[in-house]
């Protein structure tokens, strides 16, 4: 199966990071125009930099997830200069681990306000020029502990469990005008984050995944990309578990 996303504008919320970087290159490879956006300036400017010398062109924004008022701008920008935005990939999301006994209103707040206001921030801009076109593809990217739970993570299962609520609503309301939404839950993915855990744990983890490794940030970006294709144009208000059968469902 070829996915041929020639001529599609995608827009990749944190690309610069593990995951968001390899959706970012699958979906160039595809044929799309990238944009993305981030945070920290230096490493932005590394990944520019380390993409375009392997022939990449990426276009990076400096805005912030949880301003409304910032994506909104960077959404006018991005259209103005790439073309109407055809595929999101809200991928953009931080943990910020406690147990609910010590979790502050800062740590709950700052979660929320990254992983759930950024769907919102992100998608309703772009949500009725997409279906004015009727055609567009929108990828959450939720967590294998949105769907089981996971002790110190109360903010952030919170977070990935209403992405997935957020999909579903939203597919629904768009399904009629070529609009799809679905929901991408990755299980351990061999990212900087997880591979920074300290060996004799991540082995632990690793102990509790059947096919007995990490996933990769490739095998999940390539998930996006058909998911971003028109051959998934029946797929809708799904969510994908890849988590290597960690969490059955
Ligand atoms: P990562 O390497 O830490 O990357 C996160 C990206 O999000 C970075 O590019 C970061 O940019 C950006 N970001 C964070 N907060 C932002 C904000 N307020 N505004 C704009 N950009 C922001 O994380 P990852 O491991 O690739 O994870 C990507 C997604 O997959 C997340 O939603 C995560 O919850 C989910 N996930 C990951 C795993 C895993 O094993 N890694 C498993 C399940 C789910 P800056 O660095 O510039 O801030």
């Amino acid at each position: 199966m070829k996915i041929d996303l020639t001529g599609k504008v995608a827009l990749v919320t944190g690309g610069t990071g593990g995951i968001g970087a390899a959706i970012c290159e699958s979906l160039a490879g595809a044929g799309a125009k990238v944009a993305t956006n981030y945070r920290n300036e230096e490493k932005a400017q590394e990944w520019l930099k380390e993409t375009a010398d392997r022939g990449f062109d990426f276009k990076a924004y400096q805005v912030d997830v949880t301003d409304t008022e910032g994506c909104a701008k960077m959404i006018a920008q991005i259209e103005e200069e790439l073309g109407p935005i055809d595929i999101i990939v809200n991928n953009a999301g931080i943990t910020w681990d406690t147990t609910l006994r010590k979790m502050t209103k800062e740590k709950w707040d700052t979660v929320l306000r990254i992983n759930l206001d950024s769907l919102f921030n992100i998608t309703q801009p772009v949500i009725e020029g997409m279906t004015g076109r009727g055609w567009g593809r929108i990828v959450n990217i939720s967590s294998i502990n949105g769907q089981k739970g996971q002790i110190g993570q109360t903010n952030y299962t919170t977070t990935k469990a209403g992405m997935h609520g957020f999909t579903m609503s939203l597919a629904q309301e768009v399904a009629r005008k070529g609009v799809t939404v679905n929901t991408v839950s990755p299980g351990y993915i061999a990212t900087e984050m997880v591979m920074a855990v300290p060996e004799d744990i991540r082995n632990q983890i690793i102990a509790g995944i059947p096919v007995g490794r990490l996933g990769t940030p490739e095998e999940i970006a390539a998930t996006v990309t058909f998911l971003s294709s028109e051959q998934a144009a029946f797929v809708t208000g799904a969510n994908f578990a890849q988590n290597g059968g960690q969490h059955m469902m």
